[in-house]
Parts: structure tokens; sequence; C-alpha cells
């Protein structure tokens, strides 16, 4: 064993395996990995194998389409077979909710260049004869499913990586991490100890207990998961023999069950709502290549749909009942990348998908710590989406949530119960007791929208407009013709402050800092110059500035404002988290709203668009912003929690004059996107430059060298390639939701702005068991079926949007190629919502108060 190494990799499981073979790919050759008995001895051994490319978020969806591309490749590398079945497989629906959500998941894969196909329950049947077709309504087709042999693959990972130099030490548990000054991590085994300048976590079972050795609680919990293999079936031969094919992959949304061929028999694994987790404080150290006590009992619910739904299954004998763990983070995504406040530690843990998504997460880490960025957009997997809330307690609630609904479908308009409330502000009691729907954001509860008196505040949960629409609408009427208050704690709040303050603005931001009492907005990038923060900043003081975000993206932030600290202490960073609150006030009477509650002038001369203020306000210490995300009239007001109470009654009382009244998120969204304002994870993300992103007037490329100054400079020189647009959807029922294609009539005019992830995908066969139409082979290049048509075309594809009630038009924001961007033509684009295609519009000036006059005045 070496005594110093540039990085150590803690685990031997199928995720550890991965990221060390990225690592030596990338280059970085002097890589070590400990683990603590043999390779696989975590989960890795007896997984089901399964694996498939389709995930709710489509950055995560192109890592597993990169990671099923990757297994050739491995295999040529290492000379040891993964045992690859590229079946392909289906998803069935058995209601018409279920059957939208397939049209939504069909719909979003155009644009990522998947294969995926709408069939019929009697086309499923053909490929998994079964199924009792009549439980079912409709089914998607998705050729790039199947299963491999875990333990293989895991050493398809291990034997590439040697080939390239790393070292694999197995039988020796690290028992102690401990970090020099200079930063130089000791790993501490039970061989001896290995100095390091990186240290990844990959842990798996073990991940939680490898984090607390540097006082990291990870959110992940291990589950039970069962799943069981039959006797050989006639059935499955028969198929076989006269298809010359192996039976599809199936997933049962019902059942919440997913099967498969193994062997002559199949495999059938549940998602069981009594679930149970495994060792939910500590996991035990002699823990090893064991199984779990099977327990019928639990999954019996799960069985009895499976055997309704596939009869042929229950004639089978039962030949082995598998009982084993396996972890999860709180949303079922795994959480990689480096930990905030510390240094060169690194995780890629609660991975609960480590053959569809290992490689991707080997990827993606492997990038991020050889060249300091991922080089994709991982937010769906970043380590630091979970704030300090997301404690023991709250990950048990939230993962037994994910696990027993693991694939349920979630609706746009719908949050879940487990693990809440978690945070409140002292407004809560208040806001429930007037009928508040309340929705979680970054685990503090937040008004949503506010149902009548006597209704029971409730959403019904919907792909199409819902219960709240005509409660929204009176909000944002409300709002815009006389005032409306709203809560916006659920902000990220900062001050940064000292000597050094402004300098470190200027690096990381591309706008100039403001001068004192005045505010600035202003995105901020990475080396490459990709958008990673969009910020509103206000200068208190000639030392002293206030920064607000987005609120989920806390720590991804601080890490990022930590990294580029200066070492001098010169400048200080304090994130205060709900120790600041805010309320806002907006619409044409919310000056004069504030006047009647402050003590100094608040006119349109005294007191400007853009301005910022200390001042009293019902007799509370505040701090006002003459901005709001409403692009009306208003004023973000800032004060500690102790004086919310006060503050809003204040707001309540003198604003009855005016006819106020509350409004929630919802109503928020709503107005801004008649003002063409962009959100922070949805149009502004690590992907696009600030020039596609439409950011263009806060990018001061002359001002000073900030970070990705070079590469936002070479976008703007060259021409974006893509453009933030805002569209205008002839919409029926359903307005966009965020992902859906955006198609437009070029003829065969290239844009080449539908990247197409996949390398190969699967045959599929018809009723008749021959291959069908457009099927690909299992090893060639797959057509894109579907995302042309015609002259139609799919050019681009939606950040989000929704109804934007004032101006009573159903809205999307997107990104097109540049070239179209400019063009308000009718009949230029159409928008697929759930499945129907949709006439739309680029909508260059704001819908509502396109010159400003309202917002500045
Ligand atoms: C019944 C079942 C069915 C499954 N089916 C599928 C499926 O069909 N498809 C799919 O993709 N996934 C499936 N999974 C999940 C899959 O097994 C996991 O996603 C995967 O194994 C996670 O791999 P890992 O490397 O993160 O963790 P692990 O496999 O748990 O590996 C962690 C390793 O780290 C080592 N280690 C921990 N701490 C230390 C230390 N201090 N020092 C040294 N070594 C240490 C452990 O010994 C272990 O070998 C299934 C899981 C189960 C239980």
């Amino acid at each position: 064993m070496k005594s110093h190494v540039k990085a150590v990799v803690i685990g031997g499981g199928v995720v550890g395996c991965s990221v060390l073979y990225h690592l030596a790919r990338a280059g970085w050759t002097d890589v070590m990995l400990i683990e603590r008995s043999e390779l696989t001895s975590g989960s890795s051994w007896h997984a089901a194998g399964g694996f498939h490319t389709l995930n709710g978020d489509p950055n995560v969806a192109k890592l597993q389409a990169y990671t099923v591309q990757l297994y050739k490749e491995l295999e040529e590398l290492s000379g040891q077979s993964c045992s690859l079945h590229l079946t392909g497989g289906v998803m069935l629906a058995d209601t018409s909710e279920r059957m939208d959500f397939l049209r939504l998941a069909h719909a979003k894969g155009r644009y990522l260049g998947m294969d995926t196909e709408l069939i019929t329950p009697s086309e499923a049947k053909a490929m998994f004869p079964l199924m009792d077709e009549t439980n079912f309504v409709g089914a998607m087709w998705d050729p790039v499913e199947g299963h491999l042999d875990p333990s293989g693959t895991t050493h398809a990972y291990a034997k590439a990586a040697r080939k390239l130099g790393a070292e694999i030490v197995l039988r020796n548990r690290v028992v102690e991490l401990t970090q020099e000054v200079d930063g130089t991590w000791n790993v501490v085994t039970e061989q001896g100890t290995v100095k390091a300048e990186h240290v990844v976590n990959c842990g798996g079972l073990w991940a939680r207990e490898v984090g607390r050795m540097v006082g990291a609680e990870l959110p992940l919990l291990a589950m039970e998961h069962m799943y069981l293999l039959t006797e050989p079936m006639p059935e499955v031969e028969a198929f076989n023999r006269e298809t010359g094919r192996e039976m599809v992959g199936v997933l049962d949304f019902k059942g919440e069950i997913y099967t498969r061929q193994e062997r002559n028999g199949v495999l059938l694994g549940t998602y069981e709502k009594a679930c149970k987790p495994w060792s939910p404080v500590e996991t035990p150290w002699n823990f090893g290549h064991e199984l779990l006590q099977p327990d019928i009992e639990r999954i019996a619910p799960s069985l009895e749909v499976g055997f309704r739904h596939f009869p042929g299954i229950e004639k089978a004998g039962i030949k082995q009942i598998i009982n084993g763990p396996f972890t999860f983070a709180p949303d079922g995504n795994p959480l990689v990348g480096p930990v905030q406040g510390l240094t060169n530690f690194w995780c890629a843990c609660a991975v609960m998908a480590g053959f569809s998504q290992g490689g991707g997460v080997g990827l993606a880490l492997s990038n991020w710590m050889v060249s300091g960025d991922p080089g994709f957009d991982v937010w769906g997997m970043d380590v630091a989406r979970f704030g300090e809330w997301a404690s023991l307690r709250y990950t048990n609630a939230k993962v037994r949530e994910n696990y027993s609904r693991r694939f349920s479908i979630r609706f746009p308009n719908e949050e879940l119960p487990a693990a809440r409330p978690a945070q409140t502000t002292p407004l809560y009691d208040t806001m429930i007791a007037q009928n508040a729907v309340m929705g979680d954001s970054w685990g503090l509860e937040t008004p949503l929208w506010f149902a009548p008196k006597g209704t029971e505040p409730k959403d019904k949960v919907s792909f199409r407009r819902s219960n709240d629409f005509e409660h929204v609408g009176n909000e944002v009427r409300a709002t815009r013709e006389r005032v409306g208050v709203t809560e916006i704690a659920n902000f990220a709040k900062y001050e940064v402050s000292g000597q050094g303050a402004e300098e470190f603005l200027n690096r990381l931001m591309t706008n100039r800092m403001p001068k004192v009492g005045r505010i600035v907005l202003t995105p901020m990038l990475n080396e490459r110059g990709k958008l990673i923060g969009d910020f509103t900043i206000a200068r208190a003081g000639s030392e002293a500035f206030m920064i607000w975000g987005s609120s989920a993206a806390q720590k991804y932030h601080m890490r990022w404002f930590e990294k580029h600290l200066p070492k001098d202490g010169s400048v200080r960073i304090h994130r205060f988290d709900q120790t600041l609150v805010g309320l806002s006030i907006a619409g044409p009477k919310s000056r004069a709203l504030l006047q009647k509650l402050v003590d100094v002038d608040v006119s349109s001369s005294a007191f400007r668009f853009m301005d910022f203020r200390e001042m009293a306000v019902g007799g509370a210490p505040c701090m006002v912003n003459r901005i709001t995300y409403t692009g009306d009239l208003g004023y973000e007001i800032w004060m500690q929690p102790a004086y919310q109470r006060l503050v809003y009654r204040a707001i309540k009382e003198a604003g009855e004059e005016f006819g106020i009244v509350d409004f929630g998120m919802r109503a928020l969204l709503s107005m801004r996107l008649e003002k063409n304002f962009p959100t922070w994870f949805r149009e502004l993300r690590p992907i696009y430059g600030p020039f596609e992103g439409a950011m263009d007037r806060f990018i001061k490329l002359e001002k000073n060298d900030f970070i990705g100054r070079e590469a936002a400079a070479a976008e703007g020189a060259e021409g974006a390639k893509l453009r933030r647009v805002s569209l205008v959807v002839d919409a029926l029922d359903a307005d966009v939701m965020g992902d859906e294609p955006i198609w437009a009539r070029v003829g065969n005019k290239e844009y080449g702005t539908v990247e197409k992830p996949h390398g190969y995908g699967a045959p599929r066969f018809d009723a008749s068991g021959k291959e069908a139409r457009g099927s690909t082979a299992a090893t060639g290049a797959s057509a894109v079926r579907g995302i042309t048509d015609g002259e139609w075309r799919v050019v681009g594809w939606v950040t989000s949007g929704g109804y934007a009630h004032y101006v009573q038009k159903s809205m999307a924001q997107g990104y097109v190629p540049a070239a179209l961007a400019d063009n308000e033509s009718e009949g230029l684009f159409e928008i697929e919502i759930l499945g129907e295609r949709r006439p739309a519009r680029v909508n260059i000036e704001p819908s509502f108060d396109p010159d400003g006059g309202k917002m500045r005045g």
C-alpha cells in the first residue's frame, strides 16, 4: 500500500469502482481505493442489476444514458463481461393520469433525443406475455433498458481502473480521517495511514458513518428491499423459443413493482407501502456479505396486485426471495460533490440505482475533482441541495415516503407531507388561520395560495389547471390593481463584509457593485462562463453588502463563496437563513401603504427604484429594498423574526383602506411570468451561458477580470447559440410545467440544438412478435424517432411556465436557437403539452408593464 496518493476512494461497491475508473481515465492515476472487505461487500453484490435511462430530472437522465452507453466500452477495456442484456422495457399505465404522466415523460424524452414510444397494452403484452393487458390503458416503450451482472460490472470498473494504474486495497477498513493544516488528509486504516490530497466517500451502506468521521451528517438511509425469483416458467421458455428474444423489463406503477425475465423464469421486485428502514441510526461494521430475513407478509399487498396484473407469475413457484439493504437520499437521487465547509472531501453516495447511475456519477465527480467543474448540470444530485434541516429523523421520514411511492406520479402541484413542517416562520399559525395552502420551500413552510374561508385548504393534484386557479387569479388581480402582501422568508440572504468585500464580489459577480444605498442585479459565472447564480445585491455600507438569492442554492453558493474567499481574513460571509425573514408588498397602492408605516419620506424621488434603506417599518427595525419579483411597484422588507408579526400586523391594518390581500408563491410566480423574469434553477442553470440566458445587461465585460469573463466574452463575440425566450401559448386546460419540447416549423434547416444522448437502442416487436417499424439494432446508432415531423422539428425545450393571470395568457419560458429567438411570427412554434402540440408565439416585450413605468414610477 502506498503511503501518499492524490486521492483515496473509500468503498469498493459499484460507485467507488466507477469513481476510481473515471479518476484514472481523467489522468489521476495516482489514486487508491480502500475496501473494508472484498469488492461489492455492501449493496452491490445482491442488486437485481436492472438499468434504465428515465429520470424525473432530464439532467440525471442524461447521466443515466451515459452509464448505459459506457458498459460496452468497459467490457472492451477490462476484458470482463458485464453480462449485459439490453432488452428494452415498458412502463404500464393503469389510469388516464398515469397515461398523462407517460405522455409527459415521452415528450421530455424528445428533447433529450430519447427513443421512447407510446404503445397500447396489447403491444406491451406482445413483449411481456405474462401480463393481463385488460388492467392497463397504455404504456411507454423505452429501448434503453435492461439488466446486467452486478458483480461482473463492479469488477469490470475495478479491472479497467487497475489497467490505468489505480491501486485497490482490499480487507482494510478506514477507521479515521483527520486533516493537516495544509489540507492533507490522513486516511487512517487498519493497515496504516495513507496521506491524500482528496478523499471520496463511496461508503454505500456505511457512507453515513464515513461522513461522521469528518463531522458531516449526510442525509441518507438504508431501506430493506425484496425481490423474488421464480422457478423456470414454460411461458417464458416458449416466448424465447418462438421469438428468439428475451422478454422485456416491465414497470407497473399501480403495484409499485418491477419485473423481468431472469434465466427461464422471472424476477419481481416491490416498493411496498409498509417499507422498513435498515439500521436507521448506525450501520454495524460487522455486517458482511449477508442477506436479510425475507418478510413476505410485508410485500403481500404488492404481490397481490402483481399477481393480478401478471397472472402467469402467480402460477410459478417461488425459488428464492432476496432481501437486502441499500441507501436513499430524501428525494431518491444521489449525493454527489464536495461537502460544504470541508476542503477536498467529496462524496458519491446514496446512489440507489448504482447500475443506472454509477457511470454518470463517476464521470461527473471525476470531472469536478480534476478540473473543478462537473461538466454537466448535476444540481439534481448535488450533495449541497439539502440544508441543515435534513436531519436523521427528517431523512428517515422522507426516505420512507419516497420509497413507498417510488413509481408514483408526482403531480406538478403536489406537495408531499412527510417530515413537515420542518421550519416555520413566526407567521406560520397566522397563515394557517387564514386558510393558506402551504408548500415546502427548502425545508421552510411557505404560503402557496389562500383558499376561501370555509373550504379545505388543499390542492387537488392534477397535470391540468386545478382548484387554485381562480383563487391565485384573484390574488394576482387584487395585487396588480390595489396592493398585496406576501412572505419572502424563503429567499437566501447573506451579508458579505470587510475591507476586501467589494473586490471579492467584483471577482465573483458579472455586474458592477452598487453605491451605498443602491441595489444591482447580477449573475455569477463559473470558469466555463456558465450561470451558477443570480443575485440581488444592496450596498449597506462602504464595506458591507446584503445579498439575496435562491433559497435552495444556499449551500451550493456558500461552497462557492468559501472556495474563493481570500485567505487574509479581509472578507467575512454570513448566511442568515431563517435569522432574517421578510415580507413583500406590491401593487399601485404599495407606496401609499409603506408611507403610512414609516417616518421617512418614501416618495418616488426620495426612495427610488433599486434603492436600499434601513428604516423602521411599523416600529420595527427593517431593511427595505425598492424592488419586487412581481415586477410591479413594490418593496421587500427584511427584519429579524422577532419583529415579523409586528410588521405583518401593521401592514395588514394600514392596508385595509387600500383593500390589501395576502398572496402566495403561486401568485408571485404568475406575476413574474408576465414580466418575462427568469427563475434560478429553471431558466438559469449551469448549462447556459449569460447571453443564452438573455442576461446581457448584467454582464459588464469591461469592468474587471471576474470569474468566467473570458468564456462569457467568447460567447458574446461568437454569438450565443441558444436564447432564452418568453412564449405565449394557446393552451387549453393545461399549462406548461417545464421540460416540454418546443417544436418549430423550420423545414430542413439545421439548428443542431437537440442533443441525442444514446449510442444504441434495443429492438422492439409488434403484436406478432416481429421486429417493429423504426426498431434499432442492439449496437447500432438509433434513429431519432419522433423529433421531426414534416416541416416541424424539435428545436428547444421549456424551462418553466404557467398561467399569467393578470394578462390572461398561458405563458412559457424556454430555450430556442438564437436565430429564431427574435421571431414573433404566429405559426412558427408549437409546445407539446401532455402529448398535444399547442401553437405558441415568442413574446419579446413583457405583457405587463412593458416599459417598466409602473415598476420604476
Ligand atoms: C435487493 C436489491 C436490489 C437492487 N436492485 C437494483 C437494480 O436492479 N438496479 C440498480 O441499479 N440498483 C439496484 N440496487 C441498488 C444497488 O445495489 C446500489 O445502488 C449500489 O449497490 C450502490 O453501490 P455503492 O457502491 O454506492 O455502495 P455499496 O455497494 O454499499 O458499497 C460500499 C462499499 O464501501 C465499503 N466501505 C464502507 N465503509 C468503508 C470503510 N470505512 N473502509 C473501507 N471500505 C468501506 C463497503 O464494504 C462496501 O463494499 C439494489 C439493491 C438491493 C439491496
